[in-house]
């Protein structure tokens, strides 16, 4: 074994190889993969190889996408055998729900050019002559899906890497590591050490013990997977599309004249959930028949060969799942050099390819070149190091992986991880919670009387009229927002301006008390994180970002962090709730339980103020994110409760509300205020999100200047718009929904919501910059339906001239 490579990789599964097939295709040779079996002796070997690319978020599509167009040549290129068939895919439905969420997917496929047609039953049934159509009420079609050789697919990579210089090496076992502080230095193994500058953990169930020895934390779950290989069956057409019926949880392909019938049960069985041994190579569990009945049943009334058919092989492999049913990928935080690709959730034979190019690309260029941001380990919270979460939540994951996935959907399992103190006094208030990174926060209240519970649907959800109540009475009255899981952070120290200054696009060299809205951004001028920051005092500064977002955030700070002790960062999240005061009568509210000056001048927009409300002390910032009149109150977490109920029973003459989280979402959309996450990412820049106002490029130096400045001169690509729909009646509109004009399709909607104010629904997205669009002439695909959108003079449908919120 060499003793030096620029990068190891650990595992010879389809996922590994495919790195190291990339990273040398990018031009990388030095590169090492460590295999303790056999290629593919992890849960490549036993996949059951069916490769489809529609996964519910438009970027892992495509990713998906890119594999299939790699599987397409990989052959050719190699010389090795892949097995790969391009046969198709059937896609059934037999609830209205299922083909709601059908159209969901071809109508997003459309906004990349990927073909899925929605077909009759009939149609389903000429394509793939063996089904059972009884309660069958449509299908889709997606002809660019196949089915590969797994192993094939893998050896052909591995080959592919080997030609362009990397060197695979075999039944070696990694058993440690050598650090250098942040960074892994070497690698031991059984056959002695390897030095590396950069690590790569690519090994699927055993990601969550091999993360243990580095130190990261990568939330892998194992859990069995089961699918049963037919005797050959007399007159099976050898052309068959795979079939995906996922409304009893199964899926097919062709193999040999014969049928693989797998799927996924909803109550899944986690295996060796503390580790699985390492001498588990090119092994298989043994057969659980009883547990598989669940799928075999349904599946023989849907393919009824299969009753006469005989079983040759029930396979059971376990795979790594994880605990939101997406692949854990990205660089490591606790990490400076390791990067991290597993836990593919049984789609790793079709995200393969893509999976790989997107680490290549991110070891490389330092990030892919798609925005995969519902994969990046950056994700997940201090709750995850928590291996009864991740099991119990895993768990749900797996038994859903098939269900409907309905708009505003929650998973039960595991909840009430983070609360805070606010959370059973508004629950008696009718809270109505939902989940985001452990944390419960109500998204909306139920009124006395009504219950308070989520009903699912795709049309007009139980819960919207009571949403526009909050949203109505916050633009005209006043309310209360518990936002406690904004993530906080104090960045301290002689160092610390000149640091936030290099890293922040925006000025951050304000007098103290002022209140900075930024973005942090690379060296491409793209956006890495979005904040606000206020000055405390000379060179300590208070920065708060989305509850998602605080892990990506705080990785990317502490990466610059310079070396020489003169800037600390602290999190602070867990030490204050956030009560959001807002509404035209939130200062009346305030001036009742306090003396302090928050009148407009006293307390001007965009600055912060400590002062003390009742018997709490607090601080409160003039921002604001819908659009009025409010002020954010940072409280010490244990005076959270005397602020509410003070609060609450002063603003009982002033027809107080609490309002949640889906009444933000209205009023933010009405205002034209962008999101971290849909429109503000690391594929655009401030200028396409219209943040030019962001943007000093006055300052002497900061990360991305140099490209902000060649875009401001030359213009921005695309531009971030606001539309409007057509339509006498709320709709529900998808994600991920096209923006066609005059048939062509020239983006993709980014957010989508009501706004209750200006009654309308409305949408975002980038448009081409430097054309002349009519207003309108634009339609909006949502499940199928075309809906004829207006293109919006301003981007705030609300209040334009922001004389609301600064008074
Ligand atoms: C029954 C079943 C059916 C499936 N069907 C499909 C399908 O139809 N389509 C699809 O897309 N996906 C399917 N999958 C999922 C697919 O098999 C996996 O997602 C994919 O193989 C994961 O690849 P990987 O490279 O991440 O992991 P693996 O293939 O498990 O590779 C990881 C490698 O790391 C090695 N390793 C671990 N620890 C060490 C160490 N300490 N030192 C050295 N090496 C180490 C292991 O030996 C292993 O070879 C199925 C899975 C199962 C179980």
């Amino acid at each position: 074994m060499k003793d030096s490579a620029q990068v190891v990789i650990i595992g010879g599964g389809i996922v590994g190889c495919s790195t190291a097939y990339h990273l040398t295709k990018m031009g990388w040779q030095d590169v090492v993969v460590l295999e303790k079996g056999e290629l593919t002796s992890g849960s490549t070997w036993h996949a059951a190889g069916l490769v489809g690319q529609l996964r519910s978020e438009r970027n892992i599509t495509r990713m998906l996408q890119y594999s299939v167009r790699l599987y397409d040549h990989l052959e050719a290129e190699t010389g090795l055998k892949t097995g790969w068939k391009k046969s198709g895919c059937l896609h059934l439905a037999s609830t209205k729900e299922r083909m709601y969420e059908l159209k969901k997917g071809a109508t997003t496929a459309r906004s990349f050019g990927l073909e899925m047609n929605i077909i009759t039953p009939q149609e389903a049934y000429d394509l793939c002559p063996i089904i059972a159509l009884d309660d069958i009420i449509g299908a889709a079609y997606m002809p660019t899906d196949g089915e590969a050789d797994p192993s094939g697919i893998t050896q052909a990579l591995a080959q592919g890497a080997r030609n362009r210089g990397a060197k695979i090496y075999r039944n070696n076992l990694v058993t440690g590591f050598e650090f250098d502080k942040n960074r892994v230095t070497a690698v031991k193994t059984q056959e002695g050490d390897i030095k590396c500058e950069i690590l790569v953990n690519c090994t699927g169930m055993w990601g969550y013990q091999v993360g243990k020895i580095l130190g990261i934390s990568a939330p892998v779950v194992p859990f069995m997977h089961q699918y049963a290989i037919t005797n050959p069956i007399k007159d099976l057409p050898p052309d068959l599309p795979t079939i995906r019926d996922k409304d009893n949880l199964i899926y097919y392909k062709e193999e040999v004249g014969g049928l693989v019938m797998g799927g996924y049960e909803r109550n899944g069985i986690p295996w060796r959930i503390d580790g699985v041994p390492n001498e588990f190579n090119s092994n298989l569990l043994d057969s659980d028949f009883d547990h598989f009945l669940q799928l075999a049943e349904p599946a023989m009334k849907r393919t009824p060969c299969l009753e006469t058919a005989g079983i040759r092989e029930l396979v059971n492999g376990p795979e790594g799942f994880t605990p939101d049913g997406d692949a854990i990928m990205g660089p490591a935080p606790e990490r400076d050099n390791v990067f991290v690709a597993v836990g593919f959730n049984a789609f790793g034979i079709a995200a393969g390819g893509g999976a790989g190019r997107m680490m290549a690309e991110w070891i490389i260029e330092g990030e892919p070149s798609l925005d995969i941001w519902p994969l990046d380990i950056r994700r997940f919270g201090p709750y995850h190091k928590s291996r009864k979460y991740n099991v119990e939540r895993t768990r749900e994951l797996y038994g859903k992986h098939y269900t409907i996935h309905w708009p505003s959907g929650e998973h039960v399992s595991a909840r009430g991880v983070r609360r805070s103190p606010l959370y059973f006094p508004l629950k008696e208030k009718g809270a109505v919670y939902g989940a985001k990174y452990g944390w419960e926060r109500p998204n909306w209240f139920a009124p006395s009387g009504v219950d308070p519970k989520d009903e699912l649907t795709f049309e007009i959800p139980n819960w919207f009229e009571y949403v526009a109540a909050e949203h109505k009475n916050a633009r005209e009255n006043v309310v209360l927002i518990d936002q406690s899981s904004f993530c906080k952070f104090e960045v301290r120290g002689p160092g610390a301006l000149t640091f936030l200054n290099r890293l922040c696009a925006n000025q951050i060299d304000k007098p103290v008390g002022k209140v900075v809205y930024t973005q942090m951004c690379n060296e491409r001028g793209t956006i890495e994180c979005d904040l606000t920051i206020a000055r405390l005092a000379e060179n300590r500064f208070f920065l708060v970002v989305g509850t998602a977002f605080g892990l990506r955030a705080s990785w990317w700070i502490k990466n610059h962090l310079p070396s020489d002790g003169s800037v600390s960062i602290k999190e602070m999240t867990s030490a204050y709730a956030v009560i959001n005061v807002i509404g035209p009568k939130s200062r009346d509210l305030l001036k009742k339980l306090t003396n302090a000056d928050i009148s407009n001048k006293g307390f001007p927009f965009g600055t912060c103020k400590a002062f003390t409300l009742e018997y709490a002390p607090i601080m409160s910032f003039r921002v604001t994110y819908v659009g009025e009149l409010g002020y954010e109150l940072y409280i010490p977490i244990e005076f959270a409760v005397h602020v509410y109920e003070n609060l609450w029973a002063a603003g009982n003459d002033l027809d107080i509300k609490n309002a949640g989280y889906r009444a933000i979402s209205s009023m933010h959309l009405e205002k034209g205020y962008a999101d971290w996450g849909s429109e503000l990412t690391p594929e655009y820049t401030p200028f396409d999100a219209d943040l030019g106002f962001c943007v000093a490029l006055d300052k002497d130096d900061f990360i991305g200047r140099e490209a902000l400045t060649k875009i401001k001169t030359e213009g921005p690509k695309v531009k971030l718009c606001s539309f409007t729909i057509n339509a006498d009646q709320p709709v529900m509109m998808q994600s991920s929904a096209p923006i066609v004009y005059r048939d062509e399709v020239l983006g993709v909607a980014t957010s989508c919501g009501y706004g209750h104010t200006v009654k309308k629904n409305i949408c975002y997205g980038y448009l081409p910059a430097g054309r002349e669009y009519a207003v309108d002439g634009f339609e909006i695909e949502s499940y199928r339906e075309i809906y004829p959108a207006k293109l919006e003079p301003s981007r705030a449908l609300y209040d334009p001239e922001r004389s609301k919120m600064i008074i």
